[in-house]
C-alpha cells in the first residue's frame, strides 16, 4: 500500500478556572502523560498530541476552528479531567467538522483509599465532568465514539485505535477524486446513485472520463517499461508457460503490462485514489483490464467494476482503515452458491478483478477466454483466499440517503480444488447462517458487489457510519431476521429526518 499523508489526533482536555492555576497545571501534565502513552501504544496507529486544557468559550471555539483547518488533524479526543461546564462547548462544537471520540477515563486508576481528600476529589472529576459533556453531545445530536475505561487498559487502547483508523480514512476521503472510465453498465440499478449527494455526505468526487483518454495513456507506455514490468511479473507470480518470454501468448502479457502502465500513469497524473471500468466500453483497449486492476488495488487504489463508483470509494476507504493490519481488502462479488444441507457456502469472485492482497500464497498469472467484452483474452492472477474471519460491505443509495450493509463471514478453504475456474476466488460461510444472512442482505437491498476485507472489522464500519451519519445494517452472529426487519422499518423513519451531522 502506498504511504498515506501524515496525520495525527489531538487530545483536548476540558476543565474550568474554579480550581485555580495549580490544579490546571496538573491537568495539563496528566494530559501530556496520557497523550505520550497513547502515542507509544502499538494498538494506536496515529500520533496523539496533547493540544491544550480548555477552560473558556473562546479557547474552545478557537481550537475547534483550528482543528477544522489543520490538514494533519484527523480528529479529536475529548476528555473532561475535571468538571467543565458544557455551555462553554456549544459554540465550538457546533463549528467542529472533524470527527471526535469522547474518552471517558480518569488519570488515577485506583482510588488512594488511605489518602483521598477533597483536593483529589476536585482534580479527578471525570466521573461527573464527562457526564456533563455527554449530556451536551447528546443534546446537540453530535456523532462521536465513546470509549470508557482507564487509559492504560488494552481494551481502551484497541477501541481508540480502531476509531483513529477510521478518522484517518475519513480524512483521506475528504477531497478524494475517483475516475470513472465510461459510465454505468447499461441498465444495472444498484451501481447507480446520486454522486452529488455522495460528495456532500462523504467528501469525495467522482468524475467521468472517456475510455479513449485511458487508451491514449496506454499507447504512451514505452517498450522498455513494458519489458521491465513483465520481468517483475515473472519475479512475483507463477507465470503460465504460454505467457512467458518466447511463449505463444507473451504478446498478451505485454498488452496487459501496457494497460497497467497506462492506467497507473493516468491515476498518478490526476491524483486519483480509485477508478471504475466497464466491459461495455473498452474502446481502444485490447483486453479488459484484469491484472492491472488486481495490482493497482493491492497498491491501495479503490476499484469498482461496471461503473460501480460507490464500491470503489468504499474499497479505498476500507483499504486506508486496514493499512498496516494483517489481512487484505478486495473488490468482491457474491458469484455462486454451494447449497448443501450440511451448510451452504458462497463462492465470491469476479470476472477478473480480485485484489492480490487477499491471495493465499503465490498467485498464478494466466490467460483465459472471457465470454463478454468482445476483446482479446485478458490476463489475470488466479488464487484462493485464505481461511479466516472476514466481512463483506455494501454501500447503497436508497434515494435521499445511503445505507451501509455489512455481513461478517468465515472464509473456508475450498472443500475441493477448482482446477477449471480461471479467476481468483474466496469461499465463505455467512454469519449467523446462510439463510438468515442472505435473507437479511436481500431485505436490506445489499448489492452483489462488495468491499471484502480480512482487516476491517464491524467496529471500524460502525465508527465510519457514525461519522458519516448514515445507517449501518450489521448482519453478524446475533442477527435475527424478524428483529432486523423491524430495525429497517424504524431506521427508515429515523433517517428520513436525521440531519447530516456536519451541516
Ligand atoms: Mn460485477
Amino acid at each position: 500500500m502506498k504511504p498515506l499523508s501524515k496525520s495525527g489526533i489531538w487530545l483536548v482536555t476540558g476543565s474550568q478556572h474554579l480550581y485555580g492555576p495549580g490544579p490546571l497545571r496538573q491537568v495539563a501534565a496528566n494530559s501530556q502523560k496520557i497523550a505520550r502513552a497513547l502515542s507509544a501504544s502499538p494498538a494506536v496507529p496515529l500520533p496523539v498530541a496533547f493540544k491544550s486544557v480548555l477552560t473558556t468559550d473562546e479557547e474552545i471555539r478557537r481550537v475547534c476552528l483550528e482543528a477544522n483547518q489543520a490538514p494533519e488533524c484527523a480528529g479529536l479526543i475529548l476528555w473532561m479531567h475535571t468538571f467543565s461546564p458544557a455551555k462553554m462547548w456549544i459554540g465550538g462544537l457546533s463549528l467542529l467538522r472533524k470527527p471526535f471520540a469522547h474518552l471517558h477515563t480518569q488519570f488515577n486508576r485506583d482510588l488512594p483509599w488511605g489518602e483521598i481528600d477533597m483536593d483529589f476529589m476536585n482534580l479527578n472529576q471525570a466521573a461527573h465532568g464527562d457526564r456533563e459533556a455527554g449530556f451536551l453531545h447528546a443534546r446537540m445530536r453530535l456523532p462521536r465514539k465513546i470509549v470508557v475505561g482507564h487509559w492504560e487498559d488494552p481494551e481502551v487502547l484497541d477501541r481508540l485505535g480502531a476509531w483513529m483508523r477510521v478518522a484517518r480514512a475519513w480524512q483521506d476521503l475528504q477531497g478524494a477524486r475517483f475516475a470513472r472510465f465510461g459510465d454505468n453498465m447499461r441498465r444495472v440499478a444498484v451501481t447507480e446513485g446520486d454522486k452529488l449527494a455522495a460528495e456532500a455526505r462523504f467528501g469525495y468526487a467522482v468524475d467521468g472520463y472517456g475510455v479513449g483518454e485511458l487508451a491514449a495513456e496506454v499507447k504512451g507506455a514505452t517498450e522498455a517499461g513494458v519489458t521491465r514490468l513483465c520481468a517483475e511479473y515473472a519475479d512475483r507470480y507463477t507465470v503460465a508457460r504460454e505467457l512467458r518470454r518466447g511463449g505463444a501468448r507473451h504478446g498478451s502479457l505485454r498488452d496487459a503490462a501496457r494497460i497497467e502502465l497506462g492506467l497507473r500513469a493516468f491515476l498518478e497524473r490526476g491524483g486519483f485514489r480509485g477508478f471504475t471500468t466497464t466491459f461495455e466500453d473498452l474502446h481502444g483497449l485490447r483486453q479488459l483490464p484484469g491484472l492491472a486492476v488486481q495490482r493497482l488495488m493491492a497498491e491501495g487504489y479503490g476499484f469498482g467494476a461496471e461503473g460501480d463508483w460507490k464500491t470503489c470509494a468504499l474499497l479505498r476507504m476500507m483499504k486506508v482503515i486496514g493499512a498496516g493490519l494483517p489481512g487484505g481488502t478486495s473488490f468482491m462479488e457474491d458469484y455462486t452458491y454451494h447449497l448443501h444441507p450440511s451448510g451452504s457456502l458462497v463462492l465470491g469472485a469476479h470476472m477478473l478483478e480480485i485484489c492480490e492482497s487477499i491471495a493465499a500464497g503465490r498467485p498464478s498469472l494466466e490467460i483465459h477466454p472471457l465470454g463478454i467484452g468482445g476483446r482479446d483474452d485478458p490476463v489475470r492472477l488466479v488464487f484462493n483466499a485464505p481461511a479466516g474471519p472476514a466481512l463483506n460491505a455494501s454501500l447503497i443509495d436508497l434515494g435521499g440517503r445511503f445505507r451501509l450493509i455489512v455481513n461478517e463471514v468465515d472464509v473456508v478453504k475450498p472443500p475441493r480444488p477448482l482446477p477449471r475456474l480461471p479467476v481468483a476466488r474466496a469461499v465463505w460461510r455467512c454469519r449467523p447462517d446462510f439463510k438468515t444472512a442472505c435473507g437479511a442482505w436481500i431485505r436490506a437491498g445489499g448489492a452483489h458487489h462488495t468491499a471484502f476485507s480480512y482487516a476491517v472489522t464491524a467496529e471500524h464500519l460502525r465508527d465510519f457510519a457514525e461519522i458519516a451519519g448514515i445507517e449501518l445494517v450489521l448482519i453478524d452472529r446475533d442477527t435475527r431476521l424478524a428483529e432486523l426487519e423491524k430495525e429497517l422499518r424504524w431506521n427508515e423513519a429515523y433517517y428520513s429526518s436525521a440531519p447530516d451531522p456536519r451541516r
